[in-house]
């Protein structure tokens, strides 16, 4: 029997959540206030995953980057090359919130998407 804590992240209260693992298996969390926090517990221990938040270099823009996350949460495990991934992409202007910048980056089936918009400049 293993035990974890850690924070809830999912609201500002961050409620100290514990987690009881056996053989892999998720047997108890408290801590939480809420359901939102047993269910980020048990993806915490058994798969966690974040959105990721970055900028890409953007040629012809009136800025020279633009902001650009993950659509969804990519498993923690790949976060390291999608960063790799965001730093070595470009995109041409215009771009609109929403645009793909990468697809599936690092084979995890998520785009990597604008977040805000930088017309021709
Ligand atoms: S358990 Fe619920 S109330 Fe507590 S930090 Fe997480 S989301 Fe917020």
């Amino acid at each position: 029997m293993e035990t974890k804590s850690f924070i809830c992240i999912n609201c500002p209260l961050g409620c100290p959540l514990t987690v009881t693992v056996e053989n892999g298996e998720v047997k108890s969390v408290t801590g939480n206030t809420c359901k939102r926090g047993e269910l980020y517990a048990v993806k915490e221990v058994t798969a966690p995953a974040r959105t990721v938040t970055s900028t890409v270099r953007v040629l012809n823009g009136e800025r020279p980057v633009v902001a650009v996350r993950t659509k969804t949460d990519i498993p923690k495990g790949k976060i390291f090359d999608c960063m790799k991934a965001i730093n070595a992409a470009e995109i041409t202007a215009p771009v609109h919130i929403g645009d793909i910048v990468i697809e599936n980056v690092c084979g995890t089936g998520v785009n990597v998407v604008a977040s805000a918009d930088d017309e021709l400049g």
